[in-house]
């Protein structure tokens, strides 16, 4: 009953009731495998951590992080909603089915074509500028609908993360400046076209802090107090995502970690306003982080300046480290039970300098053909990756119990050049 979505049996690592080396010698390699024992236990530990809040809670899947609509429908089907960028991702999340009452469509650049799109679709919108208050409006009252609105606020807080995801502070391309906010929310209030529900903030990723997240909760009802005199009645309060997870085995705030902190500080705040704004919040790292391992084959085992061993998925594959020094933990998979005994650094097969997975990581000898699992990979991995090198995206796997399900096929040549046109003029 309470077998883990990673463990080790016989030497070797296996995701659920499967061994990677199995996986990889049916699927190929590399290869991204999901736990849906490890999904739907972070959803249910964020619910359980919210459940005995006296307010409206809603979660709102970050689809950002992880796009696959698999995984997409089994999180909308716990009654998630979505927290979309683009007019891709809402194309998504819509396909995927969350209810598009709790698709907010975010985003600091929306042309034209996406808010058309996104007020067609009924969904809220989190509104970053003036001039996209101006053009929602203008465009609702066209298509004679009213569109809910947020403005995505920048509380100037500044977490302890890598400053590429820091998105609360005062010098962010994120949000309307603090000093501005009213002002913003009058107008809103008397565009047509527009009803102002919600306030929404987003102050970073990868926050391993509780803290700065309750001073962004004070701060979201600092504006509720101002706002409701202009007569708005709130519907939601979004904080946004963010929380980090435990990538380096250091420890991390856990969702119940959280609600411990932001329940006492939402229930103060609500005591000093008159409507009862749901909470709304932003997951999508803390749902999907740690469900995936990305299993990639050792092509090669060198020494030189390093003991370098070679694999065939680089940062196409897994852009973290290269992007943002990200650490992922990595093992052997076919020598779980070996003793570590020499210090390796992982390097893809990207003709970049930067293409390295892990440095200096001390792991049991490693020779060609071995399987390396890159840990914690489900967020942010896939969903940035890229063709680089003309190199094909590789399969994803999702693992239920005994049964590994191809949720993404492994791309093919012709995905490499789909899309191109050759003039035929010039041959
Ligand atoms: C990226 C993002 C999130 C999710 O952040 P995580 O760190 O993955 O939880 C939530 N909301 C907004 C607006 C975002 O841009």
């Amino acid at each position: 009953m309470s077998a883990k979505s990673f463990e080790v049996r016989g030497g070797n690592l296996f995701v659920e009731g499967v061994s990677c080396v199995e996986l990889v010698e049916k699927f190929g390699s590399p290869l991204y495998v999901y736990s849906i024992k490890a999904l739907k236990d972070n959803i249910n530990s964020y619910r359980k951590a919210f459940s005995k809040a006296n307010f409206g809670v809603r979660f709102l899947y970050a689809v950002k992080a992880n796009n696959n609509l698999t995984i997409l429908k089994l999180i909308a089907r716990e009654n998630f909603g979505a927290d979309v960028f683009s007019d891709g991702e809402l194309y998504m999340a819509l396909l995927a089915g969350f209810d598009r009452n709790y698709i907010l469509f975010n985003g600091n650049s929306k042309s034209d074509e996406e808010i058309r799109m996104g007020i067609e679709a009924g969904v809220p919108f989190s509104v970053d500028s003036l001039d996209e208050l101006k053009t929602i409006s203008r465009i609702a009252d066209e298509l004679g609908r009213e569109v809910r609105i947020a403005f995505r606020i920048n509380p100037d807080i500044s977490p302890d993360t890598h400053p590429k995801i820091a998105t609360g502070l005062k010098t962010s391309k994120f949000g309307i400046p603090w000093e501005e906010v009213i002002d913003a929310y009058k107008l809103a209030v008397n565009s047509p076209g527009v009803k102002v529900a919600g306030i929404h903030c987003h102050i970073g990723s990868q926050i391993t802090d509780v803290s700065p997240f309750v001073e962004a909760v004070k701060r979201m009802f600092e504006v509720a107090r101002e706002i409701e005199k202009l007569g708005v009645e709130l519907e939601f309060l979004d904080m946004g995502g963010g929380l980090g997870i435990d990538y380096e085995g250091k420890g991390a705030p856990t969702p119940s970690d959280f609600a411990e902190k932001i329940v006492p500080a939402y229930e103060n705040g609500l005591s000093t306003i008159k409507s009862e704004p749901e909470l709304w919040l932003e997951p999508g790292r803390s749902i999907i982080g740690n469900t995936a391992v990305l299993l990639t084959r050792v092509n090669s085992v060198k020494r030189a300046y390093k003991n370098f061993v070679a694999v065939d998925a680089g940062f196409n594959l897994l852009i973290r480290p290269a992007m943002y020094d990200a650490y992922h933990k990595v093992a052997v998979a076919n020598k779980m039970d070996k003793r570590e005994e020499e210090v390796y650094t992982i390097v893809g097969p990207i003709c970049e300098s930067g293409d390295v997975l892990a440095r200096d990581r001390r792991l049991p000898k490693v020779e060609k053909g071995d399987i390396i699992a890159v840990f914690d990979v489900g967020a942010y991995g896939f969903s940035m990756s890229s063709q680089y090198n003309g190199r094909r995206r590789c399969a994803e796997v999702l693992v239920d119990g005994e049964r590994a399900y191809t949720i993404r096929e492994r791309e093919r040549y012709s995905d490499l050049i789909a899309n191109q046109l050759i003039p035929t003029d010039l041959f």
